[in-house]
């Protein structure tokens, strides 16, 4: 092979999980696993479904440690390659599975796929500058602290470039943490995290099994933001059906406002064939909200924020229709400024609710139930 790099390049992977954050993939954040699946595994929506319901386990500082040294090298690898070819246009060619292993990406071994997979997510993320880093899996802050600033400060060490370290966190666990632990992983580097709020009221919460009480997610919240951690919570709209609506709606909106969140993003309830709550819709225990009565919920909710982040509706998860037959609200990550854009949301809510609901419906995700 006229390329040697090419062969080393081969003998880097690093463990990935199964799942991040939206925006993460928008911004091409090089996947570190920090922890393996979900802790908690109980939310009768989601039922860590995402993780396949796999055991959690920690995974050791020397483990993730040589995970990141992993993706160093093939980044490495990668700007040799670059600066032989002659560019970044010529790289994209080279790293294809018809060079790398001599076949099609289909015929990969378990191994081979591995490594590709790395090599592509390193690809990307040096593409678009190497700035941003998601820590894997479901709850990667419950790790004892010292062991994640170590993991936040190596990555650091290791990539100069990086401007912002992300993962997911539970409202329980941030709530747990004392201040000095959440400001001392914000000056080894963690920026935001992630945080499955879903709803702030109680009598949801306790439904839905989540594990937390609206107290402890404020608690969470304001802790983290006070470490200077930035906070992206994830609203579940929808997710009462149509008798714990408005309640869902007033009580997040309380929540929310207590906290105060940098991003605020909507994801509206999908039903999930392998999850306790799908159980209760076929049992007709619990109604879905159709089209309009989602929005209006939404509408109860945006009308009572008091917020100074950004409202987001980041996900294709948000169906709704527009007059011109797109998307309803932009699905950009940064979403809209509050209090600035809340009346552009509410008049795009009321443009929502003119159309006729069979539109929205036609776009709409839906599992038969
Ligand atoms: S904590 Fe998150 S990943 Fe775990 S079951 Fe709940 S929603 Fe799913």
């Amino acid at each position: 092979m006229m390329l040697p790099n090419l062969d080393r390049i081969k003998e880097y992977s690093y463990e990935m999980g199964a799942i991040r954050p939206p925006s993460e993939g928008g911004s091409n954040s090089l996947l570190i696993r920090a922890t393996r699946n979900c802790p908690w595994n109980r939310c009768g929506f989601c039922y860590g479904t995402p993780y396949a319901r796999a055991k959690f386990e920690l995974r050791s500082v020397e483990e993730v440690k040589a995970d990141i040294l992993s993706a160093k090298h093939i980044s490495d690898e990668i700007e040799v390659i670059t600066k032989k070819l002659g560019g970044i246009e010529w790289t994209v060619r080279v790293l294809d599975p018809s060079f790398l292993y001599d076949k099609e990406q289909q015929r990969l071994n378990k191994k081979e796929r591995k490594n590709f997979q790395c090599v592509v997510n390193v690809f990307n993320w040096n593409y678009s500058g190497g700035k941003t880093v998601f820590l894997q899996d479901a709850n990667s802050l419950i790790m004892r602290t010292p062991q994640l600033v170590e993991i936040v400060s190596y990555l650091k060490e290791t990539f100069p470039s990086i401007e912002r370290i992300t993962s997911y966190a539970r409202s329980k666990t941030l709530a747990k943490k004392s201040e000095e632990e959440l400001k001392s992983l914000k000056e080894a580097g963690l920026t935001r995290v992630h945080v499955g709020l879903e709803t702030g009221d109680d009598e949801l919460l306790e439904y839905i099994k989540k594990g937390v009480t609206s107290e402890e997610q404020i608690t969470g919240g304001k802790k983290s933001k006070e470490a200077g951690i930035e906070l992206s919570v994830y609203v579940m709209p929808g997710l009462g059906g149509t008798k714990m609506s408005i309640q869902h709606a007033k009580n997040s909106a309380r929540v929310l406002n207590e906290i105060n969140p940098d991003f605020i993003r909507s994801r509206p309830y999908v039903p999930n064939p392998l999850t306790p709550l799908f159980n209760e819709i076929k049992k007709g225990e619990f109604k879905l909200l159709s089209p309009h009565e989602c929005l209006k919920e939404i509408k109860i909710m945006v009308e009572d924020l008091d917020v100074t982040g950004k409202v987001c509706f980041d996900h294709a998860m948000n169906y709704w229709s527009s007059k011109s037959g797109g998307h309803l609200f932009s699905q950009n990550y940064e979403g809209y400024k509050f209090p600035e854009e809340k009346e552009t949301v509410l008049d795009l809510i009321e443009e929502g609710l003119k159309i006729e609901e069979s539109v929205h419906e036609r776009v709409r995700v839906r599992v038969p139930l």
